[in-house]
């Protein structure tokens, strides 16, 4: 049996190799077959015809930080919730993701790891787990949020091991707090082992930030959330963060993590190859205000703040409106804004997944010319925005 022909046509397409105007693909199914632009070659024939004239075509989001939404943390590790929270972000432009963790005990960690490892072999039905982000519990006691003190670990590599190992090496992206007994050389080795180190939850000075970087870290987490606020004098890990072009640095765009004004000041020092947006949407995001659970704690989630005793528990914000909100907060272009969303991360994180490419699946996002989200394309299937 022949896979249904698709053409899928916009105004243009906003790639990693930059703009095509009048851009086609061509889908076999689920995948992208051929690819071309009206401009030089004739649009070839299909069963089934997808126009978007007014839009801009980009390939599907990418949220390296991530915790959880609709209603579900991926610490489930179940196949409900990850095809619960899968769904919902199909529905907010996201292709893939890293399933992040919260610092839990070691053994809650590496039972949640290894379940994730065997359902990130499995199809899920909208966005795909590229990998997990382990977000703790190699964290700053001073920088740890809502993270449990108690559960906080020394930067072992032995213990790092035995989480690599249950997560049958699918660890992508590690945060880390390069200020702890052990964490350069942490940072060493789990970079040895093409883990991205991310630099973050951490009090660290200057001088440590750049050892860390100088063994191999290549990011920041949450820039300015859980970071050592910036001295003019002793600029600490945010001064090394936002002056040093080696790091790429994640941001949480909802407008209450981080005010628009630094916002700004973020994307002028980070430019376009080295901002890339989160989420770090927990689970309830897409769920209405209410008593909510993050790392073992009670969150209040009200009026888009979710909070555990005051801090700032995670997010209920989405990529498609952390775009918009990058757009509305610095004026910057949508060509200049989708990078921070598909190419960075996926440069960063060193998974190949930045653009749809013949043989590859056909994710996409159809946008606006405002940015606004009007569909997402994941394997073929359309999705409406939710
Ligand atoms: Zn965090």
């Amino acid at each position: 049996m022949v896979a249904m022909r698709t053409l899928l046509t916009a105004a243009r397409y906003l790639g990693p190799a930059g703009i095509v105007s009048q851009p086609w693909f061509l889908l076999e199914g689920a995948t992208l077959v051929a690819a071309g632009s009206r401009g030089s070659a004739q649009a070839p024939a299909a069963d089934r015809r997808l126009a978007f004239p007014d839009s801009t075509l980009a390939p599907a989001f990418f949220d390296v930080h991530l915790h959880g939404a609709a209603g579900h943390d991926v610490m489930e590790a179940t196949p409900e919730a990850l095809g619960a929270i899968s769904r919902f972000l199909a529905g907010h432009g996201v292709g893939s993701f890293l399933a992040t963790t919260v610092t839990a005990s070691i053994d809650d960690t590496l039972r949640a790891l290894s379940r994730l490892a065997q359902l990130q072999r499995q199809q899920q039905p909208g966005a795909q787990p590229l990998g997990i982000h382990l977000e703790g519990p190699f964290l700053s006691h001073a920088k740890r949020g809502v993270h449990r003190p108690e559960l906080l670990q020394p930067a072992e590599r032995t213990l790092f091991d035995r989480f690599w190992q249950a997560a049958e090496g699918t660890i992508r992206l590690l945060t880390l707090a390069p200020e702890l007994p052990g964490a350069v050389e942490l940072a060493a080795h789990a970079t040895a082992l093409g883990v991205r180190v991310s630099l973050g939850h951490s009090n660290a000075d200057a001088e440590t930030t750049q050892r860390a970087i100088r063994a191999g870290a290549s990011s920041a987490t949450h820039t300015f959330n859980a970071m050592r606020a910036l001295d003019h004098r002793e600029p600490g890990i945010l001064g090394t963060v936002l002056s040093d072009q080696a790091l790429f640095a994640e941001l949480i765009c909802d407008g209450v993590h981080v005010h628009p004004d630094l916002v700004r000041l973020w994307w002028r020092a980070k430019g376009p190859q080295r901002s890339i947006l989160i989420t770090d949407a927990m689970r309830a995001t897409g769920m209405p205000d209410g008593t909510y659970t993050l790392a073992g704690q009670t969150v209040q989630v009200a009026h888009g703040r979710a909070t555990a005793d005051g801090v700032l528990a995670g997010s209920v914000l989405t990529l498609d409106r952390a775009l918009t909100n990058f757009l509305r907060f610095t004026g910057a272009t949508l060509d200049q804004a989708i990078p921070l969303l598909t190419t960075n991360p996926a440069t960063m994180t060193g998974l190949h997944t930045a653009a749809p490419q013949p043989g590859s699946p056909a994710d996409f996002t159809v946008l606006a010319p405002d940015g606004t989200l009007q569909a997402t394309l994941l394997r073929g299937a359309l999705v409406e925005p939710s």
